[in-house]
Parts: C-alpha cells; structure tokens; sequence
C-alpha cells in the first residue's frame, strides 16, 4: 500500500527534471488540464519493472529569495525527510563543483540510501567521465543519459534494492483513514484540535507508523478513526514549508494512505489556485472527498452569502461535483460537529456495492431514456454492466466497441448512477470494454 519514495536531488541543470519525466513517462494528469494550474510535475507515481514508487524532484522547490547555495541545501534536506532512497544528480560534463560538494555535505547527515548518478554521459566514451565523482564519498556513480535514456534501468535496479519491504497498513480494514489537506494557514491543524476535541471523542496514543509519518488514533461512536500525517500540520518551523510546492508533495502523500480527503479553504480568502490544484490531486486519486470551507466566523455574510460561495466552488471544483460542502469555523466550532457523520458516509459511499440486478436496470433504463450515441452510421450497444471494485466504486461496461462510448454519455450514465444509488462524496469509475 505504502509506496517508496525515492527523490531526486542536485544542483540547477544537472538534468533532474528531465530524469524526472523519464522515469515517470506520459502519464495524463487532470490536474494539469485544469486552466491556471501550472504544467509542471515534481511528484509523480511510476514503475520500474515489478516495484511501484513515488518519486518526487526536489529541484522544482523553490524558496522565493532564497540565496544559490541555500535553496539547494533545502532541497538536499526536503529529501532527506521524504524520501526513502536519494538519487544525488551531478553532471558528467562538468566534473565536481562546489555545489555539488554542498549538496553532497547536507547528505552526510543522512542514514537513508544515497545512488550517485552522473548524468550527460550521452555515449559510451564518455563513461571515463564518472570517476572523480568517486570523490564525492557515495561509493560507485552510476552513469546515465537523461536526453537519450541511457542507464536509467541499472540505476533503478540499485534504487529499489533500497526500497522497504510493503509493510502494509497496520489499521484495521474497519479503521476510517481521513487526511486533513489544504494550503498554509487554511487552519487544517486547527481544525484537527476542534475535532479531536470534540465530546465522545477518545484519543487512543499518538502513534508513529514505520515510516516518518505520524497519525493520530481516536474513536468517536465506537467507530475507529486515523487522521493521516498529523506530523504533516504540525510546523518544524523549516523555511521550506510555506512554500507551495512543498505543501502540494505533503497533501499528495497524505492523500495516497487516505479514505477520505478534506480539502480544507480558508472562506475568508476564498478559492485561489493552489486550492484548485490540491483538490484536483484528492479527485484523480480516487479518494472520497469533502469540501470543508473554515475560519467563516470570520466572514462578513448575510443569507446569500453561504449559497454564493458555494456555486464559487462548484464553478471551480467542477470534476468534485459529488463532494459534500461544509462551512465550519474551527475557532468557534460552529458546525464542526457535522463532520464525523459526513466522513462516515463519505466512507461509506467509498466502499459500497451495488447488486448487479439493479444495476443492469438502471442502465438499461437509462438508455431507454436517452438512446445511446452513434458514429459514422455505427451505434453504441451497452449489454450489461458490472460493479468491479470499491474505494472508489467502479464499473464495467460491457459494450460493442468502446470508442463509441462518448464522454458525454458515460457522464449521463454515471449521473444516473448517482441518482440510483447515491455515492455522495465518493468518485465513481466507468470503464467500457468490448463484449467478446
Ligand atoms: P534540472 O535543473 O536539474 O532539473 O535540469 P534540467 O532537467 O532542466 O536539464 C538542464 C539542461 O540539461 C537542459 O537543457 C537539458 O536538456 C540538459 N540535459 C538533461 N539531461 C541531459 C543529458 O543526459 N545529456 C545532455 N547532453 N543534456 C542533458
Ligand atoms: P494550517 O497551516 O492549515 O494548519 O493552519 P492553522 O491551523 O495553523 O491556522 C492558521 C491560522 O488561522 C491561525 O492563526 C489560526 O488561529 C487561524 N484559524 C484557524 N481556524 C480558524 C477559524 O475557524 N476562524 C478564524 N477566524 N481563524 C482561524
């Protein structure tokens, strides 16, 4: 469940982006289809034969003013704490330099796994080139092409040597994993206290997990709860962590362990861009997802107010039509009490079944509504449909030739879906496949 994640680091223009997209190859992203939102990736899942891990490159973490040599320190240091195993890229061509000796300093300090990587050795002859980063102390450099893709599988082969063994997730299958996620200072660690300090809440110990990350224990109605990565809201006070990249990698990562994902705004400054994009990721991840609007004691509001703000996120969370919405204040905690129930049936939706029967009759009442489409003279034919997963539900569709399902009508058919069966806050999957 847990995946390794392996980083990145270097100084500027040793090739870490372009490593970066290599391994990580054409993955579509609807985060990034969304307009305003930035095209570029610095955390991204991929695979390496049989492993699957998350690699982030630490070199899209920019800290506004930062001088040279310190944003690379931070960089090596952001590492350092997320990582499992440390890709050090250097550049074959321009043999050791004193950044790359800084960068090579701050990891020192680290027990985690260190692969030293020289990159721009486009062609074999320049394989001589590699030596002098023995220097460096991190044993042998592997030599690699990012432009031309050379060397990249043996450098992954001595990566996943590294990689943990799965622990798995030690909660319960009946435990409910929700994470609190959001920009800085939307008050997602404020809104942690008021729940946890609820009435009939019981906080079990804080638990540290294998890995870094800490969550917290509670029960509340005799139902078992794990906020994830409550280490994640509390702040170490490292310049790094205002930083929007930064808190975009930590909402990723609490996200991947979550059932149910908080997308935290601040109703004061209503919905920004960053907003946007971390409720993009909570949507593609196929988590159950609730719009959880804070600090509106301190909104001036009259009777429209609420209703107003609301169509604000709809028009901008468009692909979270099904997330619930709520506007709370964890300073007064007016209406935090409404969230436990919601995070139940959020979870619950997450993880319902559907019996076949009944779905195969909403279907085909469906098209009985609202012929299925053509193309080019050639008609969608739909047999029948099948619930094949949970977390999040997802359904086969059995049909003639996929092409012609067009994205307009799976819309329809999930609209109905909905209508039928509910699933409130939970993304719902169709995949149509031919019949043979
Ligand atoms: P970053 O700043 O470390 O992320 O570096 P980039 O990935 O942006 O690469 C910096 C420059 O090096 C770009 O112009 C790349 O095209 C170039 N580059 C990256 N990998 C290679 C490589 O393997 N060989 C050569 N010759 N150039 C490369
Ligand atoms: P985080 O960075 O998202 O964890 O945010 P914090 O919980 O640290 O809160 C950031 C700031 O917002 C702090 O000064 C909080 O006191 C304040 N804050 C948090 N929740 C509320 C709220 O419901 N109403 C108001 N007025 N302020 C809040």
């Amino acid at each position: 469940m847990t995946k390794p994640v392996v980083a990145i680091v270097g100084r500027p223009n040793v090739g870490k982006s372009t490593i970066f997209n290599r391994i990580v190859g054409e993955r579509i992203s609807i985060v990034e289809d969304i307009p305003g939102v930035t095209r570029d990736r610095i955390y991204s899942s991929a695979e390496w034969l049989t492993h699957e891990f998350n690699i982030i490159d630490t070199g899209g973490i920019e800290i506004s003013d930062a001088p040279f040599m310190e944003q690379i320190r931070h960089q090596a240091e952001i590492a350092i704490d997320e990582a499992d195993v440390i890709i050090f890229l250097v550049n074959g061509r321009e043999g050791v330099t004193s950044a790359d000796e800084e960068v090579a300093k701050i990891l020192y300090k680290t027990k985690k796994p260190v692969v030293l990587a020289v990159n721009k050795i486009d062609n074999p002859d320049m394989k001589e080139m590699i030596y002098d980063f023995y220097a460096l102390g991190f044993g042998e450099p592997y030599p690699i092409s990012g432009s031309h893709g050379l060397g990249l599988g043996d450098l992954l082969d001595e990566a996943a040597k590294f990689f943990p063994s799965d622990e798995g997730d030690q909660y319960g299958e009946n435990v409910i994993k929700f994470s609190l996620i959001g920009r800085p200072n939307v008050g997602k660690s404020s809104l942690f206290n008021a729940l946890i300090g609820e009435d009939r809440v019981i906080v079990s110990d804080i638990e540290g997990t294998t890995r870094d990350a800490i969550d917290s224990v509670f029960t509340f109605d005799e139902q078992e709860y794990v906020v994830i990565d409550t280490a994640g809201m509390r702040k170490k006070g490292k310049v790094y962590e205002s930083t929007e990249k930064y808190s975009v990698l930590r909402a990723l990562r609490a996200i991947e362990r979550s059932d149910v994902v908080l997308v935290v705004l601040n109703g004061e400054e209503g919905i920004r861009e960053q907003d946007k994009r971390i409720a993009g990721y909570a949507h593609e991840s196929g988590r159950a997802v609730i719009i959880v609007v804070n600090k509106w004691d301190a909104v001036e509001k009259d009777e429209k107010t609420m209703k107003l703000f609301e169509q604000n996120i709809r028009e901008h969370f468009q692909f979270l039509s099904y997330a619930p919405v709520v506007f709370l204040s964890a300073k007064t905690k007016k209406r935090v009490h409404t969230l436990m129930p919601m995070i139940d049936m959020a979870s619950e939706n997450h993880s319902l079944r559907v019996q076949s029967s009944i779905l195969n009759e909403v279907i085909m009442d469906a098209i009985a509504t609202n012929p299925t489409p053509t193309d080019k003279g050639k008609r969608l034919r739909v047999y029948y449909a099948t619930q094949v997963a949970v977390k999040p539900p997802t359904f086969v569709v059995f049909v003639n030739e996929p092409e012609l399902m067009h994205f307009s009508y799976q819309r329809f058919l999930e609209n109905r879906i909905r209508e039928a069966f509910g699933f409130e806050g939970t993304p719902i999957r169709i995949i149509s496949r031919s019949r043979n």
